[in-house]
């Protein structure tokens, strides 16, 4: 089958013909995955940022796909179902996993570092990993559920506890989760001021549902308090990191939560305890998403609510599509389509 491999020894992934997978254990499906987005995630495993991450290794930890043979014990799935996956495996067992909290799994293995991943015609995961995508909703949007559009709603919901009303900060807008940030954010019910670097982009994050566009960092905290009547806002999600962080600090209301989800530049920051202190502001992160927020998301999608900006490029392209990806060149999400 066809796969995009990264090696130990080539700096960008390969697209090679490597075997099938074969045996499936207690509880995996195999896939035929439709469609598989491209991450920042898989630029830093490039990078070589990740500590379990193996070579080789198959990339790619989005997809849907439709479930073409079941192993023993698999109960709720069945061939030919569509399904989405979370992009790990978790082990079911763990006291994160036994409450919903799959995404803290202790026995988590990331797809696509420490396991063979999605960017293949092939490829199996666990039964309890997925979730079904009803028929009417198209598989490229459906691929970018679990790392995009749930996790926005794991952080913002879960993790910040947004309430209709209130106003959101998105940094890196114009990103491929910054840009769904900004749609999920006006869903449930919220103003929403998005900080984007790049001019070219403003008027797709404005299309997208901002209520005020900020181009650049340097001003964003002064901008955001003009936008704000001097007040701040009551949620920042930085999708960014380091680069953005004081701003994104400065830039909320007394009481204010930020909620970190990006972390471009693997950098470290300064936090000023005092202010947050007299404040009351809340730092939190959030990582990934559990099938729960899936579930939320998929009926985002199946309503037409959501619509997600995607960008499709066929998988012989992957190291392709990763370069696009480095250099900001695009707008939305990058789906690798089979
Ligand atoms: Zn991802
Ligand atoms: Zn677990």
């Amino acid at each position: 089958m066809k796969a995009v491999v990264l090696t130990a020894d080539s700096p960008e992934p390969l697209v090679a013909d490597v075997p099938e997978p074969g045996h499936l254990g207690k509880g995996e499906i195999l896939v035929r995955v439709e469609a598989a987005g491209v991450c920042y995630r898989d630029l830093l495993n490039l990078r070589g940022v990740w500590p379990k991450a193996r070579r080789p290794v198959v990339m790619g930890h989005e997809f849907a796909g439709v479930v073409v043979r079941v192993g023993d014990d698999v109960e709720d799935v069945s061939m030919g179902d569509r399904v989405a996956g979370l992009p790990y495996s978790t082990c079911g067992s763990c006291k994160y996993c036994l409450v919903g909290r799959e995404n803290l799994c202790r026995n988590r293995r990331q797809l696509g570092e420490e396991l063979d991943g999605s960017w293949a015609e092939y490829m199996v995961v666990n039964a309890r990993d997925v979730v079904k995508v009803p028929k009417t909703i198209d598989a490229a949007e459906a691929s970018i559920t679990g790392c995009v559009l749930a996790m926005i709603i794991h952080a913002l919901k879960d993790q910040a506890g947004v309430r209709a009303g209130e106003t959101v900060l998105v940094t890196g807008a114009g990103g491929g989760v910054g840009l769904h940030a900004v749609m999920i954010s006006k869903l449930l019910g919220c103003s929403v001021i998005a900080s984007t670097s790049s001019s070219s982009k403003a008027e797709r994050v404005k299309a997208a549902g901002a209520d005020h566009v900020v181009v650049g960092i340097d001003q964003l905290s002064s901008r955001v308090r003009e936008a704000t009547g001097g007040m701040g806002v009551d949620v920042v999600l930085e999708c960014v990191g380091a680069p953005t962080f004081e701003q994104s600090l400065r830039s909320t209301a007394w009481g204010g939560r930020i909620v970190v989800i990006g972390n471009v530049s693997v950098g470290e920051v300064k936090v000023p305890l005092g202010y947050m202190i007299l404040r009351e502001n809340v730092l939190v992160g959030a990582v990934g998403s559990t099938r729960r927020n899936m579930e939320e998301a998929l009926s985002l999608l199946e309503s037409g609510r959501l619509k997600p900006a995607i960008t499709r490029i066929p998988v012989e392209k992957a190291p392709e599509a990763l370069r696009i990806l480095e250099k900001r060149e695009s707008v939305g999400r990058l789906v690798l389509v089979f």
